[in-house]
């Protein structure tokens, strides 16, 4: 695997496929930078080498060149985390784009204009990215938030770079942690796969079910498990049309020798409403017109057992709806239970979705060993497959 590690930058032009597909407010101002610091330790390396930085990134998602989706909004920030003066051109091909690109001096960090103002970016367009390569001597790729698209910045764009290119230090960090995860990790391993329902996590259960030892089930998708086993579940979220499935993976867990470990209790609400009233139910017996919300005191008890004799940890989806502060119980106790076994030694990655909300909402962060980047690409790793943003720089 090469990465930036590998390469001396002095006197080169790095063209880094970044992801500063930021927030901003309604006054066009970053809202929340944590992707441009993501980028800090691939830019910081190339300067420090004496190359220079050229950023390539989308911005939303435009359909023709509207101001508010322009990278311009972006410069303010990114200065400030970066610590340099970031120059912008306002185009991301062309005379304008080569000619800032040949002024750039060692040391210098050019911000070219939102790649998605050309449709030929995610249509995967080979001239199109044949121009874009005109930008540097070396592509870096560090957008792992934009690695499961075949797009012409993030994929296509290595046929003319066959040589020179690499993956940046971020994007490096999430393929490793991965691999720590689900790779060759340390025993019992432990993934915690919550969220709303079981359709959108059926691939991934199936992938990592060879690889682990515990699988805790919680949140919404822990209903259609229930009933598919009698249970009655009230006005819970189910996937009826699911519940054969959840069998079949209850079964392949058993042959595989997984331990699969659903809730026992739930908090039941009457209406999907902070005002809810509630009540702690068996999750097996919930009552009409109660639905489910989040996991009880017990269930808490018994993953907290499982998590604490973890040696290596994967966590995706909350267990609770976590967004109500009255439901967000079970999320919290499973984020201190990962904390906690971090602590002692274990290696914790949180990833693909609403888990790093969960994580960040709660100040947890810093108390897990990874917490991945990107929501949809890391969701797509964990289920097997291969990034084209990643295949790329390895062909
Ligand atoms: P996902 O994007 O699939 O990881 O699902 C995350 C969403 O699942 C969050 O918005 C949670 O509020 C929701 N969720 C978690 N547990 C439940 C539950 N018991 N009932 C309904 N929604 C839930």
């Amino acid at each position: 695997m090469k990465t930036i590690q590998d390469i001396n930058f002095k006197d080169k032009k790095a063209l880094i496929r970044v992801d500063f597909n930021v927030p901003l407010n309604n006054e066009l101002v970053v809202t929340d930078a944590t992707r441009i610091e993501a980028a800090k330790p691939t830019i910081v390396k190339i300067m420090q080498d004496g190359g220079s930085c050229v950023l390539l990134s989308h911005l939303g998602r435009p359909k023709n060149k509207e101001l508010e989706f322009s990278l311009q909004h972006i410069v303010e920030a990114a200065s400030t985390v970066l610590g340099v003066h970031v120059l912008f051109v306002p185009d991301c091909v062309g005379d304008i784009a080569e000619t800032a690109v040949a002024n750039l001096k060692p040391g210098e960090v050019l911000l070219l204009e939102n790649v998605r103002y050309y449709k030929e970016e995610t249509a995967g367009d080979s001239g199109f990215a044949k121009k874009l390569s005109k930008l540097g001597d070396i592509y870096v790729n560090d957008a792992f938030g934009s690695a499961h698209r075949a797009h012409a910045s993030t994929a296509i764009i290595t046929e003319n770079f066959p040589e020179n290119k690499c993956f940046g230090a971020l994007l490096a960090s999430e393929i490793k942690s991965l691999e720590k995860v689900l790779g060759d990790s340390k025993k019992p391993v432990t993934a915690v796969i919550g969220g709303a329902k079981v359709s959108s996590k059926i691939t991934v259960i199936e992938n990592v079910l060879d690889k682990i030892d515990h699988l805790i089930i919680g949140g919404g998708m822990a209903f259609t498990f229930i009933k598919a086993q009698g249970g009655n579940i009230g006005d819970s979220l189910v996937e009826d049309d699911k519940q054969t499935l959840a069998l079949q993976i209850l079964k392949k867990a058993k042959e595989k020798g997984v331990e699969i470990h659903l809730p026992v209790d739930v908090i039941a609400a009457d209406q999907f409403s902070e005002k809810a009233n509630t009540q702690i139910s068996p999750i097996n017996q919930i009552p009409e017109g109660w639905m489910g919300l989040d996991s009880g005191p017990q269930s808490n008890s018994n993953f907290t057992d499982v998590l604490s004799k973890s040696k290596t940890i994967l966590w995706n989806g909350p267990v609770g709806v976590f967004e109500m502060e009255l439901f967000s119980g079970g999320t919290i106790s499973i984020g201190n239970a990962i904390a906690n076994a971090t602590q002692k030694g274990a290696f914790s990655l949180v990833g693909g979705g609403d888990s790093v909300a969960a994580v960040k909402q709660f100040n947890l962060s810093e108390k897990v060993s990874y917490v991945s980047t990107g929501g949809g690409a890391m969701l797509e790793m964990l289920e097997g497959k291969t990034l084209p943003g990643i295949q790329a720089i390895l062909d």
